[in-house]
């Protein structure tokens, strides 16, 4: 809407809508989007969110006093955790104020009796730069987690460990006998039994030879009035499983950045945050890598500009699919003629299928999913087109993901068939996503509804 509303004061809005109305093919619509930018402009002077130890400690600070006032509440620690998620996420990676942030969650985690992910944050604080004085108490809660765990060995270590700092650091000798004593007590804490957590596996079903994701009780059909669609191929038992199908990507929701992985969207606990923006967690240091490789090292530098000119959801879920795709088909030019073949094939149903087979892990089956785009409004295209150029722009500017830009210019932009490439199939995935995708909420009660994902 941002762009929307510039490029009206600009008073070059009517100028940009004659040409939607008179040219529908939708690369010369991204290029009009694009020259349109310059009516926007200057987007150089936006600032997005970054990494700031002052506003990571202050979180810390209020984290901390959650956590004191209400420790003994469930509500209240899960509030506290949440402020130390932040102060994670936002803290500079060489700064003090990250392996604080990671103690004092540590803390949390202990009594919400995370026990396992309490030592991970322990772990990740003591191999940073936490204050040698404060070491021996953050091992002692190490101490405690470890045989509440049953892992009796480590605990003799760590406690070993808090003992040796505690003879290094300066302190009154009083304190320090205090402080042992704790750390030997914290050993006598009574291993946790354990309650089996077998993961539920999920009900079988027999595949289907043509739709890998689906049971033989189904097929793909295609006519006129319902497009692509699947019909029971015999009789289905009530309950009975007839898909098992994984999206082809996956959006954490801007409500739980902090709380959840941006790449497997589990819970992250303990999340490590990317060392590059403010707006990406991760449960484990696997899912950050796979996350980086394979799109995130575009989406960080671009995220908190879609973020600050409140672009919804949709944008950056969009942008992901499309590097996504780009990846998949080896770069701009094999993509292209990947989608030029398939766009000649006659058969609108075999337009799904690769090597016989309905493949729901592929682009092209994303690709091809009903968008309606002759149905949209010519108003909700405009934003979609000038969202779209936003994109564009940051995508240029701050990455070198388009491969045949020679300057960052928007003119540059408006003559690069990457760019005009890209921009269409984001345009594409605006429409596609708002079809086709699967919105998955916590409902945390009665007044809040927080949408942790989308999956398309
Ligand atoms: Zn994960
Ligand atoms: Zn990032």
């Amino acid at each position: 809407m941002f762009a929307q509303v510039r490029l009206m004061i600009s008073g070059h809005f009517q100028k940009f809508y004659e040409k939607l109305l008179l040219d529908d093919d939708p690369e010369h619509r991204v290029r009009s989007a694009l020259e349109s930018l310059e009516d926007i402009l200057p987007l150089d002077e936006v600032a997005c969110d970054t990494k700031s130890a002052a506003l990571s400690a202050s979180l810390r600070r209020e984290g901390d006093e959650l956590f004191f006032a209400e420790r003994e509440s469930l509500v209240g620690l899960l509030q506290a955790w949440e402020y130390y998620c932040k102060a994670v996420a936002l803290a500079p990676v060489d700064d003090a104020s990250l392996p604080l942030a990671y103690a004092n969650r540590s803390a949390c985690l202990f009594h919400l009796k995370r026990y396992a992910d309490c030592v991970a944050d322990i772990d990740k604080a003591l191999e940073l730069s936490y204050p040698d004085s404060m070491r021996p108490n953050l091992l002692r809660r190490k101490v405690k987690c470890l045989k509440i765990l049953g892992q009796s060995e480590d605990a003799e270590d760590a406690s070993l460990e808090a003992s040796q700092w505690l003879r290094c650091i300066d302190l009154r000798r009083d304190d320090k006998e205090f402080l042992e004593r704790k750390i030997q007590v914290a050993k006598d804490v009574v291993e946790l039994e354990t309650a089996s957590t077998a993961a539920a596996s999920l009900p079988s079903m027999t595949a289907n030879r043509k739709i890998p994701c689906a049971s033989e009780a189904v097929e793909i059909r295609y006519n006129k009035k319902y497009g692509r669609h699947v019909v029971a191929s015999r009789d289905i038992e009530i309950g009975e499983v007839v898909a098992r199908e994984p999206p082809y990507a996956l959006q954490l929701g801007s409500g739980c950045l902090y709380t959840h992985c941006s790449h497997c969207l589990a819970r992250a606990w303990a999340s490590l945050p990317c060392p590059g923006c403010v707006f990406a967690v991760y449960c484990s240091a696997g899912c950050r890598d796979e996350a980086w490789h394979a799109y995130h090292d575009v989406e960080c530098p671009v995220r908190g500009y879609l973020l600050k000119l409140n672009v919804n959801d949709i944008a950056p879920f969009s942008l992901k699919v499309a590097i996504l795709a780009i990846r998949e088909a080896g770069g701009f030019r094999q993509l292209r003629e990947q989608l030029r073949r398939i766009e000649q094939s006659e058969d609108p149903l075999k337009k799904s299928f690769s090597d016989g087979l309905y493949r729901s892990d592929l682009y092209q089956t994303f690709y091809h999913l009903e968008s309606h785009e002759d149905k949209i409004l010519l108003k909700e295209l405009i934003t979609i087109l000038l969202n779209t150029a936003l994109i564009l722009y940051y995508v240029s500017t701050k990455t070198s993901f388009i491969e045949d830009l020679t300057n960052e210019s928007s003119q540059d932009l408006c003559s690069s068939d990457d760019a005009l490439l890209m921009g269409k199939l984001i345009a594409h995935h605006f429409m596609v996503i708002q079809m086709n995708d699967q919105e998955i909420n916590r409902i945390t009660s009665a007044l809040e509804n927080v949408t942790i994902m989308r999956g398309a």
